[in-house]
């Protein structure tokens, strides 16, 4: 048996119908080296999407490489419950110099979703021992995303993850998210008033009193399709949450370190989260990590003798872990020492300007948007109704896979194409990605 064929016998891949692994087989990689992947064969693949938008400084960084190889000859792991280590020190002071002021303390866990668990459960009993013992639900926006263990699929709205499990899920109160390229208001991104914010305001008038968070993506919800809404939003649910004594919950995951522009989303509404989950980027995508950050006013919370029970007791075994701290402490030097964000944002730009030349007379590109390096490209059968393609033509699908023929790993949600690469990818491979982009794109829609 081949290795293909064996992977086929034994693995359930994530976020798959393994049929269509009868047709496309998997792609065994080999080794990986900046933006690009090799497989067994030999044949090169440019990650686009930064391999689940992870991948923040390229593959197999020399100065992240030798942090997590000086890591291990050190200590591997340890206990994370009365143990620590300076790896795990050292980190959060390198954070708590970058993160939006006010945050201060930091929760660790292993994956997205457990940040965010983390952060629902931490928001219900900070209320609940404060004597808030009415706040007892979450609100999140419409097409939020915020994984997919039950607690943040219970927040989160696609149905494409969610609606089979609607039984096994908590009530949450759904706020309709902005849409900022089909507006209901008619307004466009340049004239926005946040005239969609009045769905929030309805919503916390009603249910503001029994709520005890709200979680959001910051100005771009990801998985909705790389969907960009202004900062605007973002300033008025602060006010909103401290109106009503709700916490506000960042779930900066994607947007994180560096992927919208400022190295966080937050950063660019000059207004701070009570809580914030950081994982995906944190250790250049090498070790699955995450850390909920939150505030004293919280921490002080749960601060208490102990036969009060107010400790907070939520734990993982890998928490902590000294090889993601190592290589997250890597990451932190290298974005500063190199400057690594102002040179992401020449790029952009640069990427802006090609996307917009090679794609902004396309007749089935509804819209190109973009924050940061982030940049997609809405598929539309027409440009003038915005009219959908069906899902079940599986457009996406055929350009994901015939990208993948001529050299490109480019993911699409839905319709819609995205580039998501690494903040150090250079001009010329943006170049090479834009061609291939394009010939996939035209060969299927043609
Ligand atoms: C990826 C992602 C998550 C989930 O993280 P996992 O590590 O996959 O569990 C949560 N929220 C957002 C915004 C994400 O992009």
């Amino acid at each position: 048996m081949n290795l293909i064929e064996k992977d086929l016998k034994y693995i359930w891949h994530p976020c798959s119908q393994m049929k269509d692994y009868e047709e496309l087989k998997p792609i065994i990689i080999d080794h990986a080296k900046g933006v690009y992947l090799y497989d067994i064969n030999n044949k090169r693949y440019i990650d686009i999407v930064s391999s689940w938008w992870c991948n923040l400084l390229g593959h197999c960084h020399p100065q992240i490489n030798a942090a997590i190889k000086a890591q291990l000859d050190q200590l591997e792991h340890v206990i994370f419950a009365n143990f620590s280590h300076e790896p795990a020190i050292r980190l959060c002071e390198a954070l708590s110099q970058i993160i939006p002021n006010g945050l201060t303390k930091f929760n660790f866990s292993d994956n997205g979703s457990a940040s965010v668990e983390c952060a629902l459960k931490m928001s219900f009993q900070y209320h609940y021992q404060v004597g808030n013992t009415k706040k007892t639900r979450f609100m999140c926006l419409s097409e939020g995303y915020h994984g997919e263990t039950i607690g943040a699929l219970s927040v989160g709205t696609m149905d494409l993850y969610a609606k089979i499990y609607k039984p096994m899920l908590m009530d949450a109160i759904r706020i309709e998210a902005p849409d900022c390229y089909r507006c209901p208001y008619g307004k466009c991104r340049d004239n926005c008033d946040v005239a969609c914010f009045e769905h929030a305001e309805r919503a916390f008038a009603k249910y503001g009193a029994e709520t005890c968070a709200m979680i959001v993506e910051p100005l771009l919800q990801g998985s909705a399709g790389m969907r960009i809404y202004p900062p605007l939003y973002l300033t008025k649910l602060r006010a909103i949450c401290d109106a009503y004594d709700v916490l506000l919950i960042a779930d900066e995951i994607a947007t994180g370190f560096g992927r919208t522009g400022k190295m966080f989303a937050f950063d660019h509404t000059g207004v701070s989260p009570d809580i914030m989950c950081v994982s995906k980027g944190l250790t250049g995508g090498y070790m699955p990590m995450a850390i909920t950050i939150t505030t004293d006013k919280i921490y002080d919370a749960f601060y208490a003798d102990y036969n009060e029970g107010k400790a907070f007791m939520h734990s993982h075994t890998y928490s902590g872990n000294p090889l993601g701290c190592a290589a997250a402490l890597a990451v932190q030097t290298i974005l500063k020492e190199e400057q690594i964000l102002e040179k992401a944002n020449v790029r952009a730009a640069y990427l802006t300007t090609k996307l917009t030349e090679t794609f902004g007379n396309h007749p089935y590109v509804g819209e190109i948007r973009h924050i940061g390096l982030i940049h997609a490209l809405e598929l539309v059968q027409n440009k003038t109704t915005k009219e959908d393609f069906a899902s079940t033509e599986r457009i996406g699908y055929q350009i994901y896979k015939k990208a993948l023929k001529k050299g490109l790993l480019l993911r699409p949600l839905g319709n819609i194409i995205y580039f998501n690469p690494p903040l150090t990818i250079t001009e010329d491979e943006l170049d090479e990605a834009i061609t291939i982009a394009y010939e996939a794109l035209t060969e299927i829609l043609n």
